[in-house]
C-alpha cells in the first residue's frame, strides 16, 4: 500500500501543481513574507494588516550555503537519528527574500557555487509505516543527483 503524503512542516508550502513555498503578500504594500505574516506588515513604512496567501517562486540563485552537522532548532524539521546536511540559502526570483532549505538527497556542498539557479523540490524527511512526510528542499537547477 502506498505512504500517505504529509507535510512536516503544515501550511508552509505545496507539491500540488508544482513544489511552492506558500507565503503572503501585504494587500496595502505588496511586501512578501515566509513564514507566513498575517498580523502587521513588517515594512515600517506600511500601516497594512491585511494580508492574501500567495505560492512564492519555485526558484532562485544560491545566495549562501553550509554543511549542518548539528540538529537545527525548531520549525526545521530533521531525521531521527540526525544525520549531517547541506543548507541552502536561495535568493527567491520574484520576491527577492532569502529562503534556508535543505538540500536535496544526493547533493552536497561539493555541488554547490554561490550565484547558480537552485530549484524548489518537495522531497521526504523522514517517515514511519503508514506515512511519509516531505519538506521543501533546493536543488541544482536542471541536474540530476550524483
Ligand atoms: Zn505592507
Amino acid at each position: 500500500m502506498a505512504k500517505i503524503r504529509k507535510a512536516a512542516v503544515e501550511g508552509w508550502f505545496t507539491w500540488e501543481g508544482g513544489a511552492a513555498l506558500i507565503g503572503t503578500r501585504c494587500r496595502n504594500c505588496n511586501t512578501f513574507f515566509f513564514p507566513k505574516e498575517s498580523h502587521f506588515c513588517r515594512n515600517p513604512a506600511c500601516q497594512g494588516t491585511t494580508f492574501e496567501e500567495v505560492p512564492l517562486s519555485s526558484n532562485g540563485i544560491l545566495w549562501s550555503y553550509t554543511n549542518n552537522c548539528y540538529a537545527p532548532p525548531p520549525p526545521y524539521v530533521v531525521e531521527d537519528p540526525f544525520r549531517p546536511y547541506a543548507l541552502a540559502a536561495v535568493e527567491l526570483g520574484r520576491e527577492k527574500m532569502v529562503v534556508l532549505g535543505q538540500v536535496a538527497r544526493g547533493f552536497s556542498t561539493a555541488d554547490l557555487q554561490v550565484g547558480m539557479p537552485m530549484d524548489l523540490v518537495v522531497e521526504p524527511l523522514f517517515e514511519d509505516e503508514q506515512t511519509e512526510y516531505v519538506v521543501w528542499k533546493w536543488k541544482p537547477a536542471g541536474r540530476a543527483a550524483s
